[in-house]
């Protein structure tokens, strides 16, 4: 998922059109559904659908939201399935006063807190995370809303960025080992937070810094005041943002993406020996590493493979059925780039193989002579618990099969995956530690749950 908000009164007609670009910047987390909440003088209006942000959101709707601050979020579901009342962000109304909220990440304690919440009385209208994070606050013994949201967040296990929004207040907290991304940035005048930095690029905002992990900030009209809830616990950023979630041309610890990517692409080919005449990306997500694969090889970068713009990213369509068939829409191969060459294809990263079978396949019917794939991250063999969509052990390939019967089932002559150590250093994020859970099995949040295969 990707969350947004922004604190500025002066833009009280824009402010509902500024979060929609930013939202629209924010896209690639999610295609499932988008909402804004907006805070106009204390009133809270909230519109949110199924669907892209551009099918969300019009004109007249954009107008009829305005107001002093908003939050904003698009979805894609790891936990609660993909429907209206899924959408975010969440409204309510309790006695404390209003509350919105948007999520993303996973906790990995909410079924036990949601049996806990619904033993003493609590009603739940949806199947989100998010709601049990509403129901503790409105549960808890303190009277103001921030104190309340405090409280809450040291009962919370998992990985979570969110944005909230009082009558007065907007609020941001990241969970205590950073493990998902949220950053701060200042507009002419006011505030935004946001999952990633190319939101802030898009609507000409300027980056201050990163919501530290165990931080809660809350900004009003007396500015931002801090607050670590909880310290000293490791950075463990999510990996996987560096490989392949996060949009190029975001920075994340003062390192852009699309150059870690591109630096991984050539550890890549400092760690693997393939003969071959070109390297062809899987796009897009294989296009910055195959640039670094090329450029460390001395293999040609090749258009070998066309990408149709209007299919969104495949992996978010919920069955295997659907999978399959938008993966051939997606990606076409150019015969004659191909035909007659010893292709190795790049790709981030491999996770129940859907991408790879299939592309190895078209691109051996356009005629290519060998096919080779290397993967730009290690085999991906845990479920990770924390709000990325790997969560099902069946599904994960490398889980069920070794290097050997991998590149027999997608039918490529050779297989190569980047090494975890290789990962690690070419991602050159200032002060970070990371989260290498679906790769290594070292999670850093709730491992008892884990273990037990809580989620
Ligand atoms: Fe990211 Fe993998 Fe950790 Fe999940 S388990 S947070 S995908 S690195
Ligand atoms: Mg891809």
């Amino acid at each position: 998922c990707g969350v947004f908000g922004i604190y500025a009164p002066e833009k009280k007609d824009s402010i509902s059109t500024i979060s929609y670009l930013g939202l629209l910047a924010l896209q690639h987390r999610g295609q499932e559904s988008a909402g804004i909440c907006v805070n106009d003088s204390g009133n809270l209006k909230n519109h949110k659908a199924m669907g892209l942000v551009s099918n969300v959101f019009n004109e007249e709707i954009l107008n009829k939201l305005q107001g002093e601050m908003a939050i904003g979020h698009v979805r894609y579901s790891t936990s609660g399935s993909s429907m209206l009342t899924n959408a975010q962000p969440l409204l309510i109304n309790c006695n404390k006063g209003y509350l919105s909220l948007a999520h993303n990440g996973n906790l990995i304690n909410a079924a036990e807190l949601r049996q806990n919440l619904e033993s003493h009385g609590s009603i739940f209208h949806s199947t989100l995370d998010t709601e049990v994070i509403a129901h503790l606050v409105a549960r808890s013994f303190e009277d103001n809303l921030i104190d309340a949201l405090t409280q809450t967040l040291h009962q919370l296990k998992g990985g979570y960025s969110i944005v909230a929004m009082t009558r007065d207040n907007l609020v941001a907290a990241r969970d205590p080992f950073g493990l998902r991304p949220l950053v701060l940035g200042r507009m002419e005048t006011g505030y935004v937070i946001a999952s990633e930095t190319c939101a802030f690029d898009i609507i000409g905002a300027e980056f201050i810094r990163e919501i530290e992990p165990g931080e809660l900030i809350v900004i009003d009209r007396d500015g931002i005041k801090s607050h670590h809830y909880s310290s000293n616990k490791p950075y463990r950023f999510c990996v996987f943002e560096f490989i392949y979630f996060a949009r190029p041309d975001s920075n994340i610890g003062g390192q852009n993406v699309h150059l870690a990517r591109r630096e991984m692409g050539r550890q890549m080919a400092r760690e693997i020996k393939v003969e071959a005449d070109i390297v062809v990306p899987v796009p897009d997500s294989g296009k910055s590493a195959a640039m670094g694969f090329a450029e460390e090889s001395g293999i040609p970068y090749t258009k070998g493979i066309l990408r149709n713009r209007y299919v969104g990213r495949t992996f978010i369509q919920p069955t295997q059925e659907i999978r399959d068939l938008k993966v051939r829409i997606k990606l076409s191969p150019i015969k004659e780039v191909i035909k007659g060459k010893r292709v190795i294809l790049v790709d981030d990263s491999i996770v129940r193989g859907t991408t790879s079978r299939q592309i190895i396949n078209r691109v051996r019917e356009a005629g290519a002579k060998e096919v080779h794939i290397a993967i730009s991250s290690p085999p991906v063999i845990n479920p990770c618990y924390y709000g990325i969509d790997i969560s099902n052990c069946q599904e994960l390939i490398a889980r069920q099969m070794d290097l050997e019967g991998i590149c027999e089932h997608i039918g490529a002559d050779s297989l190569n995956y980047l090494s975890i150590k290789g990962l690690l250093k070419s991602i050159k994020a200032v002060d970070y530690g990371f989260c290498t859970a679906c790769f290594s099995g070292e999670y850093p949040v709730g491992s008892e749950l884990v273990n037990k295969g809580v989620k």
